[in-house]
Parts: C-alpha cells; structure tokens; sequence
C-alpha cells in the first residue's frame, strides 16, 4: 500500500532511526545520532546528539537533579512496614552509601566510558559480597531491601530503557548490562512476582 515511505525518519518508542538528523546542541553541524533522555521525569523524551555532545551532556546530567535531599533519600531507602530479618544490615548499609554516594556524584547515562567503568567496577563489588541471588539481583537493579514487586517492575523498566542498546549506539557494554538487568529481574520475579 505505503509504496511511497514518508522521507521522515520515525522516532518513535523503541525504533532505530534511519535518517540523518543534526545534533541537538545549538550549533553542531554533526549528526545526532545518540539520543539521550530531556530530563529524569520524561526519560521517554530525548535529545539527540552527536558522540562529543552526548558525552558532554551525559557527564553534566544528574540524575537526582531537582530532588531534595528527602526524595533522594526516599528514592533510595524506601520505608515500608514490614523488614526481613535475615538481611544483613551492614551489607545493605553500604549498598546505601553506593547509592548515595553515585546521587551526589550524578548518575549519568555515561557513553562516558571511564565513570562507567568506575560505576560497574563497585557495583560489581558489592555483588561479590551478595550471599543470594537475590541480594545480588537487588544490587543490579541498585535497590535496597525492604522492596515490593511494583517497585522492582518500576526500577526494572527504567533501566531496560536506559541500557537499551538502541539508545546507547548499539554499544557492546550496554548489551551486556542489559542481560544482567534482565536477569536480575527474573530472578525478583522468581522471589516477589505476582
Ligand atoms: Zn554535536
């Protein structure tokens, strides 16, 4: 029927762009061909950058940006009523510190590869120190314990989208970390699912 293509490239949810289209900051005759999210409440509205500019806004993006110190808190350790007592709380105090530690810092969607590796290097170290599978799909997901399954469903979709490898230029890292949180979350599935 549609022998005629629009000569718009479709950017929607989820597709690959395949036309040519200027990078986003004001200026740049590169092509755009990275996208990155407009901010940490429309992470499905991007920018679309060249490599240099999308480094550099990922490197100034923080995700936290606009939270008070309470939502921040909040965000991280979120207050429920119930606690399970076998969870080591040291542990989990120091998965905490991470966290914190990384909103300060800003949580970047780091094509920057060196606070990427920085940030996967620590991660990684506390999932050594996970005694369960499911403490250590926790950490992949950067929860702490006391969770629900609605959150881990919430926290799951927002980094899928993230580590997308359509949204990171088909980068090999970002495949892998995809798997991971893939993984992770069967695993909560497994533990918490409906
Ligand atoms: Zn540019």
């Amino acid at each position: 029927m549609n022998k005629q293509r629009s000569r718009f490239a479709y950017t929607g949810f989820d597709q690959p762009r395949s036309a040519a289209r200027a990078c986003d900051n004001p200026g740049c005759a590169k092509e755009g061909e990275y996208r990155a999210p407009k901010s940490r409440k429309a992470l499905n509205e991007y920018w679309w950058f060249c490599l240099d500019h999308v480094r550099e806004y990922n490197r100034s993006w923080n995700y936290h940006q606009g939270m008070s110190a309470e939502e921040i808190e909040s965000e991280i350790r979120r207050d429920t009523t119930w606690q399970r007592p076998s969870w080591p709380l040291g542990y989990w105090g120091t998965q905490e510190k991470f966290l914190r530690d990384r909103a300060a810092k800003g949580f970047g969607f780091d094509f920057g590869r060196q606070a990427r590796q920085e940030e996967d290097a620590e991660q990684a170290q506390r999932r050594k120190a996970a005694r369960t599978a499911e403490e250590e799909a926790l950490v992949v997901l950067d929860l702490t314990p006391p969770v629900d399954f609605q959150r881990i469903k919430a926290r799951y979709r927002e980094l899928a989208k993230l580590h997308h490898p359509d949204r990171n230029g088909g980068d090999k890292a970002a495949e892998e970390k995809l798997k991971e949180i893939n993984q992770a979350y069967n695993t909560l599935k497994a533990c918490y699912g409906a």
